[in-house]
């Protein structure tokens, strides 16, 4: 059959590729997976089940059920001081539905989005396939990856639309400062830019504070406030994620998501209701785990040849600088995963300026971490010998 021309460039991404490959190889030890290992809490799967005994199983509301909006809310206010009504909030399937919803709600054709380097991968197709055209902006990891305002300045256009900002990021790890981010807040009013703040790891920050960027004086009125639980609640599978933003753009979003998915499982809604009403200790209990993760795997990484790694700071990734090997990012990863069955993700996947790191996931048990350092340790010797 002859497949569309106009997703021809549409190719799998640079971590697609790899998990392709584990996907077909046996016993990986696959710190390549960007989802934590932890199930779902057992109660939260019971508040899914009752829901769905007591009959929620039609089509839901647009936006969302009003409980779990609220729940949302009261989440955001409880953890960051962040204040909104449910009417500025919408569901949707996943995290990685929002941007989507958010650029066609938003981009006129030719508009600029400017994507900060090292970026989640699939950013860069959802503005292309909104009609946009990313713009992509390098940063240096002495400044957190993120980027000064005059490097803003420097790529700002006429058509410059948009801004969207990842932290704690994926895949650096890394927490931008609040001073950095009323840097990034003063060039979108200078500009008039809209701000799309994903930040899906808010939960996992073991260095540093999270700033909510729409707490920042002035910027909650330009901007979309993405996240979701599928990190937090380790709900993945759910498909659940929630956004805030101004009332018009949330109309907009919900009239799309009416051609497209028609409102967001309603069982998922019920047990996102019940897990952000309950489980703050949980919460907290695992990112305790993740951040003793990060560290240990930390330490691994700085004893091998070539290898530097910043101190963990969020979500559960590490990006070491693994250029002191010698190797490309994707020489290194494809290396590391044929001789060794270690899976971690080229650093290049995420932008240019990802050349030269890799990202490990510590989303794996402390046992399968070591062993993956023990194994990436004698890759390392391998090749300064
Ligand atoms: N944003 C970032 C930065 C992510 O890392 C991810 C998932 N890897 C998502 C969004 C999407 O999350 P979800 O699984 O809820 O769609």
């Amino acid at each position: 059959m002859e497949l569309a021309k106009r997703f021809d460039k549409q190719k799998p991404s640079g971590m697609v590729r790899v998990f392709q490959a584990i996907d077909n190889m046996h016993d990986v030890l696959n710190l390549s997976i960007g989802e934590p290992d932890f199930v779902t809490e057992p109660d939260i799967v019971d508040a899914a089940a009752k829901a769905a005994k007591e009959g929620f199983t039609h089509y839901p509301p647009l936006q969302g059920y009003l409980d779990v909006r609220e729940a949302v809310c009261a989440y955001w206010e409880r953890h960051h001081g962040f204040k909104a009504t449910p009417d500025e909030v919408c569901m949707t399937v996943g995290g990685l539905h929002i941007p989507w919803l958010a650029f066609g709600a938003l981009l006129n054709p030719g508009d600029e989005v400017m994507l900060i380097e090292p970026y989640f991968t699939p950013y860069e197709s959802q503005i292309r396939d909104n009609g946009g055209v990313p713009v992509c902006i390098k940063t240096r990891e002495e400044n957190n990856f993120a980027p000064s305002i005059e490097e803003l300045r420097a790529s700002a256009t006429s058509r410059t639309r948009a801004i969207i900002l990842n932290y704690p990021g994926n895949p650096s790890g890394r927490v931008a400062a609040r001073k950095q981010l009323e840097e990034i807040a003063e060039f979108a009013e200078e500009r008039d830019l809209i701000v799309i703040s994903d930040e899906i790891y808010e939960s996992m920050v073991f260095n540093g504070t999270h700033t909510c960027f729409a707490n920042i004086p002035g910027m909650k009125e330009r901007t979309l406030l993405a996240s979701g639980l599928s990190k937090s609640h380790c709900m993945t599978g759910w498909r659940i994620g929630y956004v805030f933003a101004p009332k018009n753009v949330i109309n907009k979003m919900c009239v799309l998501s009416s051609y497209q998915t028609y409102g967001v499982n309603d069982l998922s809604q019920k047990a996102a209701c019940y897990a952000l009403n309950t489980q703050d200790d949980k919460v907290k209990e695992r990112a305790k785990v993740f951040g003793e993760r990060m560290k240990a795997v930390e330490a691994r990484l700085n004893a091998m040849k070539g290898v530097k790694c910043h101190p963990a700071e969020g979500a559960f990734y590490l990006f070491p600088d693994i250029s002191g090997t010698g190797l490309t990012s994707e020489d290194f990863t494809w290396r590391l995963l044929d001789e060794e069955h270690v899976g971690v993700i080229p650093g290049s996947a995420f932008g240019a300026t990802g050349e030269g790191y890799i990202r490990i996931a510590c989303t794996q048990s402390m046992e399968v971490l070591t062993e993956a350092m023990n194994k990436m340790n004698e890759f390392c010797m391998k090749l300064s010998k």
